[in-house]
């Protein structure tokens, strides 16, 4: 279906007792082979009912489910992009950039990347962390943790190295998006 970034289950309007539960759609953009299915399937195999489901447009794989982050629940639906060339830019709250610290070009496609997502979100706050993901593979290294922080910080976004394999970072990752969603949130209600 066509997707808006104001979600009914954000914006309800229900006056209930409880607070509306925030639901985030968080996207891992990044060129092919950098680790976004590893990614997407951390994410998926700690839930506890996973629904996962194809997008049908353009391929993509969807996965929601309930967060604690801080003592607070969050739903997050995370959306794994093929190499997203033309792909749903305007669908999420939040996105994690990755790129592999093994593959120079891939940290050139983060960084145009960067500069789509800026075209469509061109004043607003959105949440981006950029990720260097393989860290583990120290000897086959292309980009350096301090180039990475560079370029977040250029691109202002926060940075994190990640590895898939060794669980490394992963959920700092995925904790850090919510955080800025939430800090993001909270400063809109202010
Ligand atoms: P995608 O194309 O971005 O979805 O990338 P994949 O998740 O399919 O990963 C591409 C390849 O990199 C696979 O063979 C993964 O096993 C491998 N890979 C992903 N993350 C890591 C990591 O953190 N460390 C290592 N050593 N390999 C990884």
């Amino acid at each position: 279906g066509s997707w808006s970034s104001s979600d009914s289950v954000i914006s309800s309007d229900s006056v209930g007792e409880s607070p509306p539960p925030t639901a985030y759609r968080v996207v891992l953009l990044g060129a092919s082979g950098v680790g976004k299915t590893a990614f997407a399937s951390i994410f998926a195999g700690a839930a506890d009912s996973m629904d996962s489901d194809e997008c049908e447009l353009c391929g993509d794989e969807v996965f929601e489910k309930e967060v604690e982050v801080d003592g607070e629940a969050a739903t997050v639906t995370l959306i794994d992009t093929w190499d997203s060339e033309d792909c749903p830019m305007q669908s999420g709250d939040a996105y994690l950039l990755l790129y592999s610290i093994t593959d120079r070009a891939s940290f050139l496609r983060a960084s145009e990347l960067r500069i789509t997502l800026r075209q469509f979100r061109p004043a607003e706050q959105t949440p981006i962390i950029l990720v260097g993901n393989k860290c583990d593979l120290v000897r086959r290294r292309e980009v350096s943790s301090s180039e990475g922080r560079a370029c977040a910080a250029v691109f202002d976004c926060k940075f994190i190295e990640t590895s898939t394999a060794m669980q490394h970072n992963v959920w700092e990752a995925f904790h850090g998006i919510v955080r800025q969603l939430r800090l993001r949130r909270d400063s809109k209600e202010a």
